[in-house]
Formats: structure tokens, sequence, C-alpha cells
């Protein structure tokens, strides 16, 4: 008997979930989703983000187990999937003590401490000396990261399910239970996996009160950042960031940021956008031709997600709701590829269990 498997969401949460689970031709998979690869929406998280893998964590949590397990997987999808629209870059962190306690300061704290456990993760990795930083620096270290062009990974993830069998549907539930009546073989799903994000605050059967928003907005420019390179926090605004990316297979460069908690806008602020741009030149000057400001950007559009962030981190457990046989895998803030692999391989036991239990069961 087939494993008939809905998976409602199609972000990096849902695609990798399903990538796994369709690698197993008796896992007959279904994805269902409101937004695709190839949207833009203020309710879809995935497309907006950067992303690059830059481990935050806390030592001994589940979240640093997640991206721990995660590096492996990009970085051989990095060496042999070129198509896939990954690339390695040389990366740099600062730290200023002084970013610590605001809403930034605390997202980046695991990332840019001195010694941080990713250090026997990531190739590369060293402290840069003192002697070599700019005053307002206390400290900072540099490494080899990854950096996605999710405008490509989306759809490659798309692919990859899609050779394996999996159906892809559009739709939108008003209740979770609903996804076990959407298998495209026409029965009953045996399980459901739940990949909504942020919507699981909303979505029946779920209503995850834990679950709020961090704003991030970005622009997208046409200009070389080359490294990528963040730091712990800026002057202007306790939820503002600055980082760099240039994303791979012509993707342009992601200058961001911001980290602002609660907060539903998803309109871009033209002011914030001033100051990512040129917080961004300040810290990568060769963004620009020498003398230039942001006016030597060349910008291909701004842009707002919101990451979807759950108290007490992740949510990746079994559940049944009317019946319905449930894993969640959702709440993954701002490292949803980062921790991608590892979050949906833990997924993917909590659907063998519920699979063996049925088979089990009906024995
Ligand atoms: P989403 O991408 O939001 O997908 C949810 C899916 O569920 C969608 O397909 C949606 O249509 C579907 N859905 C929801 N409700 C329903 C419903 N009722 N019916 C049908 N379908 C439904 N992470 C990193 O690791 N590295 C980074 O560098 C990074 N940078 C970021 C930068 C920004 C600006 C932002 C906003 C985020 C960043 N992130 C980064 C975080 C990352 O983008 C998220 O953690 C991740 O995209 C969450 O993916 P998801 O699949 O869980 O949710």
């Amino acid at each position: 008997m087939p494993n008939n498997i809905v998976i409602l969401g199609a972000g990096v949460s849902g695609l990798t979930t399903a990538y796994l689970l369709s690698k197993d031709a008796a896992n007959k998979v279904t994805v269902l989703a409101k937004h695709m690869p190839g949207d833009y929406d203020i309710e879809y998280a995935s497309p907006w983000a950067g992303a690059n893998y830059m481990p935050t964590g806390k030592e001994g949590s589940k979240h640093q187990e997640w991206e721990r397990a995660t590096w492996a997987p990009l970085k051989e999808l990095t060496e042999k999937h070129p198509e896939a629209g990954i690339h390695f870059l040389n990366t740099v962190v600062y730290n200023r003590k002084k970013d610590q306690g605001s809403a930034t300061g605390d997202w980046f704290s695991e990332l840019v401490k001195p010694n941080p456990w990713y250090k026997d993760v990531v190739p590369n990795f060293k402290s840069i000396p003192d002697g070599k930083l700019d005053a307002e620096m206390d400290n900072a270290q540099e490494f080899t990261s990854v950096c996605i062009n999710t405008a490509v990974y989306l759809p490659w993830l798309v692919g990859q399910c899609a050779k394996n069998g999996a159906v892809f549907k559009r739709a939108v539930l008003k209740h979770i239970t609903e996804a076990a009546n959407a298998h495209h073989s026409g029965q009953r799903a045996d399980v459901v996996v739940n990949c909504t994000g942020l919507s699981s605050k909303t979505l029946g059967g779920v209503s995850d009160e834990k679950m709020y928003p961090a704003r991030g907005q970005i622009v997208v420019v046409r200009n070389d950042a080359g490294p990528m390179c963040s730091t712990s926090g800026t002057d202007d605004g306790p939820d503002e960031a600055v980082y760099t990316m240039t994303r791979a297979v012509g993707g342009g460069t992601i200058l961001g940021g911001s980290y602002q908690k609660h907060n539903w806008d998803p309109l871009p602020d033209p002011n914030l956008a001033n100051r990512i741009m040129k917080r961004a030149i300040q810290v990568a000057p060769q963004l620009v031709k020498p003398g230039q400001g942001i006016e030597g950007l060349d910008i291909i559009r701004h842009g707002v997600g919101l990451r979807p962030l759950r108290e007490g981190g992740p949510r990746v457990e079994k559940d049944e709701v009317g019946g319905v046989q449930i894993v969640h895998n959702y709440g993954h803030g701002g490292f949803g590829y980062q921790a991608s692999f590892g979050c949906a391989n833990e997924a993917v036991s909590l659907v063998k269990e519920v699979l063996q239990s049925k088979t089990r069961a009906k024995l």
C-alpha cells in the first residue's frame, strides 16, 4: 500500500520536506499551497530571504542541532548541483558589544560571539585580529558560507519533487483537516504535514498564538558586494540591521535590513530603505564606484517579508486534529533555510512514526 502524504505549504519548509519524502517511491506526495515559487506575497516568507547560512541557534538548543545538520546538505548541493542556485562566499561578521539587548543584537548574539559553536562546522573559520578592526567593532570573524538565490532554489526544489512523482496543487484552506481530503489519488491522506509558516497563527485546527512576525525590509540591487557581511546592529534603531549578500547565478545583491517584531506592514518604508542603502555602502564600499553614495546603486526592487517567529522556537512535532494525523514543521523565524534540512529530516522521521503506527493498527 502506498503512503498518501499531503504537505500543506510550498515555502522552503514544505518543499524541503516534500523533497526528502518524495525520494522514497512508497510515498505518494501532494503539495498543496496558496502560494508557490514564482509568487511574491507578504504571506509567503521564503522568496524574500537572502538567503544565507549564518547560524543563530543557541548552544545546546534544538535550533542549533537543526542548523548544524543543515550545513552538510547545503554544501553538497552547492558542490554537486550548480543548477540549484547556491554558491560559496567568503563571509565576515562584526560584533559591537553595545548592540546586546537590542532586537537585532539578540538575534545575532550567537553568530557574532567570539569562538562560536559553528566554527567547527563551516570551513575556513578564523577570528580577525583586533588591529585590523575599526574602532567601533569589538570582534569579528570570517568563514566560508553559502548564499542561496531563492528565485532559483525554490523552483529547483519543485522540479526535484515533481521528478520524484510529487503532485502540486493550489488551494486555500480554512482548516488543517481539509488537507486530508485533498490527496491527488482521491484517497484520504495517511498524514498531513503542516508547513504554513506564519499562517499557522490563523489556520483552523492550529491557531498557534505563539506565532508572530519579525518584519524584514530589503533592497535588491544589481551592484556586486563581494564577500557577505553582517553586523550585530546599527546606530539607527534597535531593530535595524546591516547585511549584504550577493546571490548566486545573477540573482543580484540583497541589502538588509530590519528585524521588527510584531510589525505586519507589507509596504517598504522609503526612509528605512535609504538607511539600509547608506549603511550597506559603509560596510561594503565596493558596492559603488569611489566617491559615490546611494545614487551609485542600481535598484532591482524593494521588498518586505515577515519572518515566521514562534515563542519558544519552531514546532516540529506530531499532533492529531479531528482524527487527522498531523506533523507540524513551522515557526522558523529568520533561519528557515539554514535549518531547513535539519527540521525537514526530523519531520520525515515523525511521518515515518505515524505511518508505522497506522500499519500496526491495521494488523
Ligand atoms: P513560508 O515561506 O511563508 O511558506 C508558507 C506556505 O504555506 C506558503 O506556500 C503559503 O501559501 C502556504 N499556506 C499558508 N497558509 C495556507 C493556507 N491556509 N492554505 C494553503 N496554503 C497555505 N532564513 C535563512 O535561513 N537565511 C536567511 O538569510 C534568511 N533571510 C531572510 C530575510 C528576510 C527579509 C526574511 C523575511 C526572511 C529570511 N529568512 C532567512 C527566513 C526564511 O525566509 C523563513 O524562515 C522561511 O522562508 C519560512 O519558510 P516556510 O516554508 O516555513 O514559510
